[in-house]
């Protein structure tokens, strides 16, 4: 089985929710990995500021202006009106959730716990999506098996066992659909893998279940030569070794969360980085 994870960019409105739609429905099953829809984490973390800060009137209005953006997502999504009910269901629950904050006093954990919304919303509506083109989807729920320990280190062997038992419970389906970045902690709350860390769930995933192949899913070709942001004609690299792939990483090639390449290294499985804008090139590929 393949994981695939899909950033952002690639689920960050309804037209891109689709394309990806596209990419992975080939019948093959396998196990995709999304994050929140661009833009909503760095809304999210500021909102969680404002209420560190007791600034509610700002705070409303930023958690009023965030789910209006998703209500019209919904509306745009789906076609059926049961399915924009069951959309809109989603967003009522979440900002619910979200808004529950809004008083009283403000932990960590109400952070961790508002910042897992991003993940849990776009999993929900992917995967109604996909239900409504009658593709045969499941979710996974990420918090029942990614796991954190005390030094916040990722929690390998609750992840192998967790994801095995919970691949069991929920049965057997094509496409299975699960939240990047959340997880549980040591004290087995809402915490999550850092921000851009929806790839190190995929390689983590990947490792767990000894996948054929991990694919991280952006909006470029692959890793570069230089960074494309800052210089002109740069091109793109067919192949890196893992260490090289961790190297780029860890100085700061934003294609790739850091920690990403060591769990798929461990059990030497192939990375490939794939642009979802053109799905037909061939990528970077990570190897041993
Ligand atoms: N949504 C999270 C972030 O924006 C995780 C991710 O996208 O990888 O950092
Ligand atoms: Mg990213």
């Amino acid at each position: 089985m393949k994981v695939l994870k899909f950033g952002g960019t690639s689920v960050g409105s309804p037209e891109n929710m689709r394309a990806v739609m596209d990419i992975i429905t080939d019948g093959e099953q396998k196990i995709v990995v999304l994050s929140a829809m661009s833009g909503t984490t760095n809304a999210l973390v500021e909102i969680s500021n404002l209420l560190w800060k007791k600034n509610r009137e700002t705070a409303g209005m930023s958690i009023g202006k965030l789910e209006a953006n998703y209500k019209s997502v919904v509306d745009s999504l789906f076609e059926r009106s049961e399915n924009k009910e069951a959309g809109l269901k989603v967003i009522d629950t979440s900002f619910g959730t979200i808004k529950s904050f809004n008083s009283g006093k403000f932990t960590q954990t109400g952070e961790n716990t508002i910042l897992a919304q991003g993940e849990l919303i776009s999993t929900q509506l992917f995967a109604l999506l996909m239900k409504e083109m009658g593709h045969d989807v499941k979710l996974l729920p990420a918090l029942d098996f990614m796991k954190i320990d005390e030094d916040k280190a990722a929690d390998s062997n609750f992840i192998r066992q967790n994801i095995a038992r919970v691949l069991e419970a929920t049965g057997d389906a094509t496409y299975y659909i699960t939240q990047g970045y959340i997880c549980r902690n040591a004290e087995d709350e809402i915490d999550n893998l850092q921000r851009g860390g929806s790839d190190y769930t995929a390689s983590l995933i990947g490792a767990a279940i000894k996948a054929e192949e991990i694919q991280i899913w952006t909006d470029i070709d692959g890793f570069h030569n230089n960074d494309p942001r800052y210089v002109e004609n740069t091109r793109k690299i067919d192949q890196l070794s893992f260490f090289e792939a961790a190297e780029l990483a860890y100085f700061g090639a934003k294609i790739l969360h850091p920690q990403t390449v060591f769990p798929a290294r461990v059990e030497n499985i192939p990375v490939r980085l794939k642009n979802t804008m053109n799905p037909s090139d061939s990528g970077t590929l990570i190897t041993s």
